[in-house]
Parts: C-alpha cells; sequence; structure tokens
C-alpha cells in the first residue's frame, strides 16, 4: 500500500469516526450555535449625553450613529426577554442578525437622550436599576419617569442590586454571616422594590461591577432570578448557561469599525476599568 493510500484511509476514518461522535441535537443536547446561528450582542450603555463626561459615557450622536447603523445594514434588536425565553424553551431562536440593547444604573440620560432615540428607532431596551439612587440621587431616573418610559411599551426595568455594593470588598471588610444577610438584602430587596413600583416580574440581574462567583450564582438563585449578566464581552451564543450570559460594555470609543466588529463579535478582549 503506498503512503499516499494509506493517508486517504486513514483520513476517511478519521472523517467517519467524527461524523459517529457528533451527537444528536436534542433537548437535552442543544445543537452548537454555529448550526442554529445564534450569535446575539447584548450591548450595555450607561450614560448617554452631548459632551463625553465621563469613561462611561457614550456621546448622543454616537447612539443614534449606532441605532442607524443597526437599521440600515438589516439588525433587529429584540427585547431581552425575547432572548431569555428561548433560553428557557418558551420561545423560538432569536433570528440572525438580532441584537440586544442594555442599560446598567438608571442614569437620568436614559430619559433625556436615550428615550427620545428609542422612541425615533422603536428598539426596546432593558434597564437595570438599583433602587436606593432612584428618586433621590441626583444622577438617577425618578420612578415617575421609570413609569413612564415602562408604559412607552419599549422599556423593561430589572435588577441592578438594591444599591450597587462591590461584593468582593464586601466580602473582605465583613463576616461571613454579615455578607450573607447583606448579598440576601441586595438581591431581594431590590427584586421587591422594583416589582412594587413599576410592576411586571423582576427575574433578571445585572451584577454590579460585573462582580460574581459561585457563592453569588447560587444566591441569586435562591433570590428568584432566573437570569444573571456579567460583562464578559463576546456574543451569547445557543450553549450559553442562562446563569451568566455575557454583555458588552460600550464606550465612546466604539465607534465605525470598532462597533461592527462588537456586532459580529470579533472584537476581541477589551480592557474597560470602573
Ligand atoms: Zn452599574
Amino acid at each position: 500500500m503506498s503512503v499516499r493510500l494509506l493517508l486517504v484511509l486513514l483520513s476517511l476514518l478519521v472523517c467517519t469516526v467524527s461524523v459517529q461522535a457528533a451527537p444528536p441535537q436534542s433537548k437535552n443536547n442543544p445543537p452548537a450555535a454555529a448550526s442554529t446561528g445564534v450569535d446575539v450582542p447584548i450591548l450595555l450603555y450607561h450614560r448617554i449625553g452631548p459632551t463625553v463626561a465621563d469613561g462611561m459615557t457614550i456621546k448622543t450622536s454616537l447612539f443614534e450613529e449606532h441605532l442607524k447603523y443597526l437599521r440600515d445594514n438589516g439588525y433587529t434588536v429584540i427585547p431581552l426577554r425575547h432572548l431569555i425565553d428561548y433560553y428557557q424553551k418558551k420561545g423560538p431562536a432569536p433570528a440572525p442578525k438580532s441584537v440586544v440593547i442594555v442599560e446598567d444604573d438608571a442614569h437620568k440620560s436614559v430619559y433625556s437622550d436615550m428615550f427620545p432615540l428609542v422612541k425615533k428607532y422603536k428598539v426596546p431596551v432593558t434597564v437595570f436599576v438599583y433602587p436606593s439612587a432612584v428618586s433621590n440621587a441626583k444622577y438617577a431616573l425618578t420612578w415617575d419617569q421609570i413609569r413612564e418610559l415602562k408604559k412607552s411599551g419599549l422599556f423593561d426595568f430589572q435588577s441592578h442590586t438594591y444599591w450597587h455594593p462591590n461584593f468582593k470588598k464586601d466580602r473582605r471588610k465583613m463576616s461571613p454571616a454579615e455578607f450573607e444577610k447583606s448579598v440576601t438584602m441586595q438581591l431581594a430587596k431590590s427584586k421587591a422594590r422594583i416589582e412594587k413600583e413599576v410592576g411586571g416580574t423582576v427575574d433578571m440581574l445585572a451584577w454590579p461591577f460585573g462582580i460574581y462567583d459561585d457563592y453569588l450564582l447560587k444566591k441569586a438563585a435562591e433570590a428568584g432570578y432566573v437570569t444573571t449578566f456579567t460583562i464578559e464581552a463576546r456574543n451569547a451564543t445557543a450553549s450559553e448557561k442562562l446563569n451568566k450570559l455575557p454583555r458588552y460594555l460600550l464606550i465612546n470609543s466604539d465607534q465605525g469599525k470598532a462597533f461592527t466588529q462588537i456586532l459580529s463579535g470579533s472584537a476581541g478582549k477589551r480592557n474597560i476599568v470602573f
């Protein structure tokens, strides 16, 4: 037998083995992202304003450029809830070129700068709120504004804990018992307050500063959160764990090519400092 023939036979054998090894697609064995096309960027904004006042602010004009790019290039902004329904097997897979938009912190610019554009482009947005600031801190939305945004049908409000603690620092300075009590309060009180003020179900949580670990994930599940969100910068695929979905934290340099790379999932590692 020639070496060439041997190589051909070997490659055939490898192909056969790999085909046989491919698991059948079933409910318990979800298909890989490539075969379903699920590849959804969850775009995370913080503050929108006429000037870039800090690292977390995106110019209002750039936010509009993002929305215009999505519209003009065949993307569909879907409600975050639709993506969660898919992961919970309550809804269909999101269509190709689906994108999700979220905001953390319920900054007042959600009302002043984001809302007019959200109405203009008719895109759904999920806002992660920490209630201690609402109707209290100068930089935050008020409950009345939140209710008005919700009434527009374009906004959903979910939890960002009660007062945005740094769980890493808290764990260092508190006793284990104190820490557990604090975490339980942060998760439960936020959910209860938003449900009372705004209505609807609060079962999604965005981790402040993106800080979480197995203990916190367990506490979130116990508090009734079906899903939590990190700031791991990559697209959500079919094989995600529902309790830690990735999101892209956007900054003002995410324009032009940088933005299209995020959409295509090829943005690479990002160094965002809080
Ligand atoms: Zn935050």
